[in-house]
């Protein structure tokens, strides 16, 4: 694995390589890597000639400077996960390296950036558009692997690939989840004991309410998830929306041709959890 931390560098490597016809994948990364990156690195590297991962905190899509601050940071760590893996080239940047200038840009993606996560985290979806449409920039990849558990980051970098007529097929990938049915992400590091036991809750009853949907509205259906996950005293859910797979507007019955997912984010104590359960 070549490890790259200035965009020239990495340009003269990925040109080299475009020019022997590799075909490039990319599976770009906040790190604090756990077995759901893993998953999107073999899926990239079972398809692709060069697997590229990157590693950056992007500061530009925290809403909020302690999210920022205490997001789980450890390279050693990655940097010998990343080694049992097939990555042929990490990408390390720095702040500076990113954004040598402040970057105004303002993304729209047909509203899509206001609701869900984009009405509790504003600001989020624009920050997400400025670091991947730079990442893609630069990598150029032929195909680039998201995670369907950040499912409305999916359907808004599928836009921003239209919107800017990149050339990259992006592939949607499973959410990997712990034993229990909880969702990994890095954020669950910074669960303390008493959360973690609780937090495969939020699953649990997406799992279950996916099993009532015969029976009940969706208003029955978004009751019973919001009710039973927040009858868990450490659980507080902060939305629960039942929506169109591709607008993400909200549905109003079981529409057979319609598909179906339920997204809901959750607080842990200070600690927010996201998920999603397709019900179609
Ligand atoms: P992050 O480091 O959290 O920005 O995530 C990097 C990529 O990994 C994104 O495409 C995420 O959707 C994806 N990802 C995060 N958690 C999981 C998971 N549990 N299963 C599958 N993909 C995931």
């Amino acid at each position: 694995m070549k490890i790259f931390t200035k965009v020239t560098d990495l340009n003269l490597e990925l040109d080299l390589l475009r020019q022997q016809n590799k075909i490039i994948g990319f599976v770009p990364t906040m790190g604090a890597l756990h077995d759901g990156h893993i998953s999107l690195i073999k899926t990239c590297s079972e398809f692709n000639d060069i697997t590229v991962v990157s590693i950056f905190v992007n500061p530009t899509q925290f809403n909020n400077a302690n999210d920022l601050k205490n997001y789980p940071r450890n390279i050693d760590k990655d940097l010998s996960i990343l080694k049992t893996t097939n990555t042929t080239i990490l990408f390390f940047p720095e702040n500076d390296e990113m954004y040598p200038e402040k970057d105004e840009r303002v993304f729209k993606f047909d509203n899509l950036e206001n609701i869900l996560e984009g009405a509790f985290r504003p600001g989020h979806f624009n920050g997400v558009a400025q670091i991947v449409s730079k990442l893609f920039n630069i990598v150029k990849p032929n195909n680039a692997y998201f995670g369907q558990k950040d499912f409305q980051q999916l359907t808004i970098i599928k836009k921003l690939v239209t919107q800017l007529n990149l050339s990259i097929n992006i592939v949607a990938c499973e959410t990997f989840r712990e034993s229990d049915g909880l969702a990994m992400s890095s954020r669950n590091l910074l669960l303390s004991n008493e959360y973690r036991a609780v937090a495969p809750k939020i699953y649990k009853y997406l799992k279950d309410s996916a099993l009532k949907i015969k029976n009940n509205s969706i208003e029955e259906i978004k009751k019973y998830v919001i009710e039973n996950i927040n009858s868990e005293r450490l659980l507080k859910v902060e939305y629960f929306e039942i929506v169109n797979t591709e607008t993400l507007n909200a549905v109003d019955n079981w529409d057979n041709n319609t598909p179906i997912i339920g997204c809901i984010a959750v607080f842990a104590g200070n600690i927010r959890l996201i998920d999603n359960i397709r019900y179609n």
